[in-house]
């Protein structure tokens, strides 16, 4: 089971596919993920992606696509895969169909998490990330146990670098212009599954299971 999780940045996309991956035991596939990583290792692909990212502009499709192939490829993926992040644009899109067609597999579903913009705003600025394994904290909501440190891997926990206001705005603007048509392309293909992302993660987890025995 290929799954596409989509939503604006803030959605709960992360948290949420993290949830659904332990819950299907498949691997959560986060394009966002892959790219710090790529950053911290000092990849060749992580030095040119790295503006954009700071920017809150996409990273060029050519970059993530090499990214995301080869990772589809590995073993844990055989299963399926919850994508996280991931296709971004309508070529992405049509890429990830093609990549999928030629293994014989396909998107099996695509789940959008639906938030209003100033929520996302609100949850965004206060969002502290595990920069280690990527656990995700709020200042105000679900700060870590102890403060600056994971409950999970106890690696340092801080703001995102495009977690700031200027870059929140542009990744929203970007997300409108560039994202929201990818909606269009698989609602046209009669797969998509629009939820509720307002509420407690347990009640938008829920949604997500519910929409997926639908779809
Ligand atoms: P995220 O962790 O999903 O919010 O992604 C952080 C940043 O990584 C985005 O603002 C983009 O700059 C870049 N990025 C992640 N996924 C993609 C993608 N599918 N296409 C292009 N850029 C991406």
């Amino acid at each position: 089971m290929i799954l596409v999780l989509m939503g604006p940045p803030g959605a709960g996309k992360g948290t949420q596919a993290a949830r659904l991956a332990a819950d299907m035991s498949i691997p959560q596939v986060s394009t966002g993920d892959l790219l710090r990583e790529a950053r911290r290792d000092g990849s060749d692909i992580g030095k040119r992606a790295a503006g954009y990212m700071d920017a809150g502009t996409l990273v060029p499709d050519d970059l993530v696509i090499a990214l995301i192939e080869r990772r589809l490829e590995q073993g844990d993926c055989k299963p399926g895969a919850i994508l996280d992040g991931f296709p971004r644009t309508v070529a992405q899109a049509i890429q990830l169909d093609d990549m999928l067609e030629r293994g014989q597999r396909q998107v099996g579903a695509v789940v959008s998490i639906m938030v209003n913009e100033d929520e996302i705003v609100e949850r965004i600025l206060g969002r502290l990330t595990c920069g280690q394994c990527g656990a995700v904290f709020h200042r105000l909501i679900k700060p870590p146990a102890v403060a600056g440190q994971c409950d999970v891997c106890e690696g340092g926990v801080s703001s995102r670098s495009d977690d700031n206001e200027d870059a929140i705005r542009t990744r929203l603007q970007t997300y409108t212009n560039q994202t929201a048509p990818v909606l269009d392309y698989y609602a046209g293909a009669g797969r998509l599954e629009k939820v509720d992302g307002t509420g407690g993660m347990d009640d938008v987890f829920e949604r997500i299971q519910d929409a997926l025995s639908v779809a």
